[in-house]
């Protein structure tokens, strides 16, 4: 199937609310501009150097599209950062949300960021660990940045054969955002939970997920996987 056909097949099977970012790593712009003509709005990038290609490369058409921040953010890859992501979804450190709010405030902008949560608390993830009081340090300090826009949260979980075992991190990352909510806090406005990609969307959507990630269930199997 093509990537416009597969774009408007999971559209029409994923309910309205909830938000598609299509994780574009290893594709080529025009790959991405095939999605965006199908009707995508959010592209997600894991590196800026990657997404500044094929940015340029889109031309007039990568400004009709938000671009979310979904990998490693590398401090001194900020600046070149802000001119193109709306959003970053992996803010899970105190240290980096005082740079983005530095560089958003020297560049004039104000940006939208969620916090990452390792919710399986894996050694080889980033994210905040998945404890509600470590969570809440980190909004709290977040709610004191006036650049940032808190909206969000974010989580991977554990990559298991079966979608059904991430079930239980999902429900525990929904239950640590409606904690957060209630708080109330300034700059805070808690709308998202992005979590499920694409073997696990559809477990995510049913644990309360509204935005979900998907590489493979559109563009199809990355090349560096048909090696692996
Ligand atoms: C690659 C990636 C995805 C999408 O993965 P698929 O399994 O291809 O759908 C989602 N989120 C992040 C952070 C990614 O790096």
């Amino acid at each position: 199937m093509s990537i416009g056909s597969s774009y408007l097949k999971l559209r029409g099977e994923i309910p309205d609310y909830v938000k598609m970012v299509l994780a574009a790593k290893t594709r080529s712009a025009d790959e991405i501009k095939e999605a965006i003509l199908a009707g995508a709005d959010i592209i997600g990038e894991n590196y800026v150097q990657e997404a500044e290609r094929v940015y340029s490369e889109l031309g007039a058409l990568a400004e009709k599209v938000k671009w979310h921040f979904i990998g490693t953010l590398q401090k001194n890859k900020i600046n070149k950062a802000l001119k193109i992501f709306d959003c970053f979804e992996t803010v899970d450190s105190t240290e980096l949300a005082r740079a983005l709010n530095d560089r958003a405030g020297k560049a004039g902008k104000i940006v939208s960021v969620f916090v990452e949560i390792n919710i399986g608390s894996e050694i080889t993830k980033s994210g905040v660990k998945p404890e509600y009081e470590a969570v809440e340090e980190l909004v709290k300090d977040i709610s004191g940045l006036s650049r940032l826009r808190l909206e969000g949260l974010m989580t991977m979980g554990p990559r298991t054969g079966s979608p059904d075992d991430l079930r239980g991190y999902f429900r525990k990352t929904k239950e640590i955002f409606g904690m957060l909510k209630r708080l109330n806090l300034p700059n805070v406005d808690l709308k998202y939970i992005s979590m499920g990609m694409s073997n696990s969307y559809k477990v995510a959507i049913e644990e309360g997920s509204n935005m979900v990630r998907l590489g493979t269930a559109v563009f199809g199997r990355r090349s560096c996987d048909l090696t692996g």
